[in-house]
This record gives structure tokens, sequence and C-alpha cells, in this order.
């Protein structure tokens, strides 16, 4: 392996709209303290010493946007670089995966939407990788009892099927760590299966090692490493980044 291939590649899928967000934007070039979702993700990835280079999935019409949006932000002169995403947060990861040179080692897949993740939990899921894990994802314990229920989509109550254990529950995050051939290998047969009418995409990429049959393991995340998804989780992210610029001028 060659210096670069010793360093892990990152993949940033930002290619959703986000409509749970609300109107406006996609999501990934929604602010947060008056910089973009995206480029805080992208920054948090190249603060860390174990990252190379980063691969980001824009929207399909926005790729001349992003990269301008990003070439703006002068990101720690690292190797970032902007493709087309896709339909599905799976396909966007699979594009961008496509667009990693194959002597690299070790890929990080992580959110755009997840954009205050410490630094620390970007070198430890890259170093849980380089120990010898082929899939790695930090999570946190609940907070709330979860109910597995039979969903009701047109309304009304939802009977509830049972109460997994909360002790062996975790929420997962991002990024996730993978060795690049694992990562690689899942994608395609996902793909193949998919092309035959088989199973629905995955909402994270350690779910494809799972489905596979791989070994995934778990190391601790962090709260702020959460995912701005609904308008009361960017209330909280601008909390948290104030809180930041105040305590260390970030
Ligand atoms: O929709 P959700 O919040 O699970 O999306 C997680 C991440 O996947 C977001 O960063 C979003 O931009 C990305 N995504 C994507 N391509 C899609 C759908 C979602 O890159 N087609």
């Amino acid at each position: 392996m060659n210096a670069t291939a010793q360093l892990a590649a990152a993949v940033v899928p930002a290619a959703g709209r986000g409509e749970r967000l609300g109107p406006g934007a996609p999501k990934a070039l929604r602010e947060l303290g008056g910089v973009p979702l995206l480029v805080h993700a992208v920054r948090a990835l190249a603060r860390s010493r174990a990252v190379g280079l980063v691969v980001v999935a824009a929207p399909a019409d926005g790729v001349a946007e992003v990269a301008a949006l990003l070439d703006s932000h002068g990101l720690d002169g690292k190797d970032i670089r902007v493709v087309a995403g896709g339909a599905t947060r799976q396909e966007s990861v699979r594009l961008g995966l496509a667009a990693i040179p194959a002597d690299t080692g070790i890929v990080l897949v992580h959110d755009a939407a997840r954009p205050l993740v410490p630094v620390e939990v970007v070198d430890a899921v890259a170093a849980a990788v380089r120990a010898g894990a082929e899939a790695v994802v930090p999570a946190v314990p609940l907070a709330d009892t979860v109910k597995r229920v039979e969903p009701r989509p047109a309304g009304g109550p939802e009977p509830v099927l049972d109460t997994p254990d909360r002790a062996t529950l975790r929420a997962v995050q991002t990024p996730q760590g993978f060795l690049r051939a694992t990562l690689h290998q899942v994608h395609e047969k996902a793909l193949a299966e998919e092309a035959e009418g088989g199973l629905p995409p995955v909402t994270d990429d350690a779910g494809l090692v799972e489905r596979f049959g791989g070994r995934v393991v778990v190391v601790p995340g962090h709260e702020e490493a959460f995912k701005v998804t609904r308008p009361l989780d960017l209330v909280l992210a601008e909390a948290v980044l104030a809180r930041r610029r105040a305590s260390d001028g970030f």
C-alpha cells in the first residue's frame, strides 16, 4: 500500500431532499451557524488525520454548485471530490464509492446530515477498522423505551408487537467504517439483488454487511453526532455550535 492508500477515504451521501426538515433547499445545503450542514460534515472528516480523501455524493442537478461551495470554504487542503448521487442513500453511497481508488484500504461513510460529529469519533472508527474489524459503527444507548408495532400508515392506533430489552439496543450514527473491499462487495451484491426485484435498500451501510453475513462491531458514538432530520434538530445543533464557539473559538 502506498502512503495515500493507508489513509481512509470518506464518502458523504448528501443527495437527499430532507423533506422532514420542511420546505426549502436540499438538506445538506441548509445552514447551521451561517455555514451549510454539508460543509460542517466535510470539515469534521477533513480534520481527522486518518482521512485523506472525501467524496461527496451531491444531488445530480447540483454537482457544480456543491463543488463550488466546498471550494469556497477551503477545507484543510484535503482532496475533496464531488460526484452525482442517486435516488436512494444506498445508491448515493455506491456512486461515491466508485470514485475511490481501488487501492484504498479503509472507507468511512458519513451522513451530510450529521454536521457536528466530533473528530474523536471519526478517528476511533478508522482506528477500529485499522485494528482488524471489517465493519464498525459508532452508537449510543437509547434514552427511550422502544416498541415494535404493526405500522398503520393510514393512521389509527398501532398494535404493539413487543418491547425489545433496551439494554441490548443502540442508536447508530456515522461515520461508519469499513474495509473498502467489504463495502464494495456488499454494495455490488445488493445491486444484483435489486435488479432481480429483491430486498429494499437499507438505511445504513452496516446493514448491508449484516445482510450478507459479515461481522459488524459497535464503538462508542457521541451525543453531538446526532442527525439533523426535523426542525427541532436544527435548533439543538445551533445551540451545540454556539456552545462550542463560546468555549473554544471553534
Ligand atoms: O434521509 P436520511 O436522513 O436517512 O438521509 C441520510 C443521508 O443520506 C443524508 O445525508 C442524505 O443527504 C443522504 N441521501 C443521499 N441520497 C438520497 C437520499 C439521502 O445521499 N437519495
